[in-house]
């Protein structure tokens, strides 16, 4: 799945359950795109240096920060830092985790090497990425924006 489609995804369930604070869904958003610094062309990748191309090339992509000893690490130092941010964050991270469980595999105990993924009936992830945007933009026009109303 691409950043948009994490990013859509995580601040849309954030706001259906409730998180309207701007500094809130900024967690999330950053949260739904944190996974996947493992590749440096992600959305969020790109503007870190070294680190992508690293993660890339040592424990590959979707491992280590696909994880959920990597989610458990980061959430106990948001609640070192800010405690509030730790809700956001599980919400941004466990949307991106959910989204790519159905769209491929994902090491979710790294480091044991077991993946997991749930495939749709065989469905190729790109027309479920589709059919998720297009369910999207049709909720959206039926009123779901109203979920939004800070942002309007
Ligand atoms: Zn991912």
């Amino acid at each position: 799945m691409n950043g948009a489609s994490h990013l859509i995804g995580g601040v849309t369930a954030a706001m259906l359950l409730g998180i309207h604070s701007p500094a809130q869904l900024a967690v999330v958003a950053v949260a739904s795109l944190l996974p996947d610094i493992d590749r440096s062309n992600s959305l969020l990748g790109r503007w870190i240096p070294v680190l992508p191309a690293a993660l890339e090339q040592g424990v590959g992509k979707r491992t280590i920060t696909h994880s959920l000893l990597f989610g458990v690490g980061i959430w106990l130092l948001l609640g070192l830092l800010h405690t509030s941010w730790q809700w956001s964050f599980l919400i941004g991270y466990g949307s991106h985790l959910v989204l790519d469980v159905f769209t491929g595999r994902i090491a979710l105990l790294w480091p044991l090497p077991y993946r997991f993924g749930i495939p749709l009936f065989g469905i190729p992830p790109i027309f479920i990425e589709s059919l998720s945007l297009a369910g999207w933009g049709a909720w959206m026009v039926l009123g779901g924006y109203h979920h939004f109303h800070i942002m309007l």
